[in-house]
């Protein structure tokens, strides 16, 4: 993993904050990525490693373009690129969910996804190597009670992640996808939108993953050796038996 250069998207915070930290342990140099700079700026701080920081939203087609088409000599070939932005917004049935909620989950899961994957593309392909590991869910494996739209976007993932492998196939190119259960972020705070109360509820008397947790696996698909994928990896906590059916004694 030394010098090899990685990308993360959604640095800021949570999972992509934890696997900065594994990677950079590792001695990776590190682009991160996310809207919020003055995090990106605190995290980049507290790393061994060599960083670039970029700041902008997947959803803006035109900026992940620019900044991501763009990289400095030094950052141009990246090795592993992370896809990990993503959020849910809200938890309610398609008859009273917000429209903006929906547009923010594909736009950003799902487009964003493929516009900073079809944005790293060339210079893996010109190198025919590197590795693309996305972020999916559990929410992409199995549907729950008002999850219809996040689950839809992460089903979208799944799905991108299979077709991408097959297209890469031929290029030498690693494609992977982890799905995560529950995981303590800052995920529920945003899907509820700073209800901190209700946020909170998600995460009592269980004991959920940790993102580092989350981080530590990104890092073990990252390191198989070169003849191995690990395809597709679903972590769950071990009180998780499935996207609904949790253990909360
Ligand atoms: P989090 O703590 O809320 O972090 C989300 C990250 O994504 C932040 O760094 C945020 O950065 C970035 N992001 C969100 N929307 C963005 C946008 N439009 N443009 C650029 N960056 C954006 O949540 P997390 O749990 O670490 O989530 C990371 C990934 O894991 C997501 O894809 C999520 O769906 C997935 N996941 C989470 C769980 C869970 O239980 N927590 C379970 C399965 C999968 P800025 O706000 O600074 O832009």
């Amino acid at each position: 993993m030394k010098n090899k250069i990685v990308l993360i998207t959604g640095a800021s915070s949570g999972i992509g904050w934890a696997t900065a930290e594994a990677f950079a342990d590792q001695g990776a140099n590190l682009i991160l990525c996310g809207r919020r700079k003055e995090r990106l700026e605190k995290l980049s701080q507290k790393l061994a490693t060599k960083t670039l920081l970029l700041t902008f939203d997947v959803r803006d087609r035109k900026a992940v373009f620019e900044s991501l088409g763009h990289l400095p000599k030094e950052w141009k070939n990246v090795d592993i690129l992370i896809n990990n932005a993503g959020n849910a917004h809200g938890l309610d049935p398609v008859q009273t969910a917000n429209l903006d909620d929906w547009d923010a989950m594909i736009d950003g899961n799902v487009k964003g996804l493929m516009y900073v994957t079809k944005a790293i593309l060339p210079n893996m392909l010109k190198s025919k190597k590197g590795h693309i590991i996305n972020l999916g869910s559990i929410a992409g494996k199995e549907v729950y009670p008002n999850g219809n739209v996040y689950c839809s976007s992460k089903y979208a993932v799944d799905a991108f992640t299979q077709g991408l492998r097959i297209d890469l196939n031929p290029d030498g190119i690693k494609v992977s996808a982890i799905h995560p259960g529950l995981v303590h972020t800052e995920f529920s705070e945003v899907r509820f939108k700073g209800d901190q109360n209700r946020a909170d509820k998600v995460y009592e008397r269980i004991e959920a993953l940790k993102a580092k947790d989350v981080a530590d696996a990104i890092l073990y698909i990252a390191l198989a050796p070169a003849k191995v994928n690990i395809a597709d990896l679903v972590l769950l906590p071990t009180r998780q038996a499935n996207a609904y059916i949790s253990n909360r004694k």
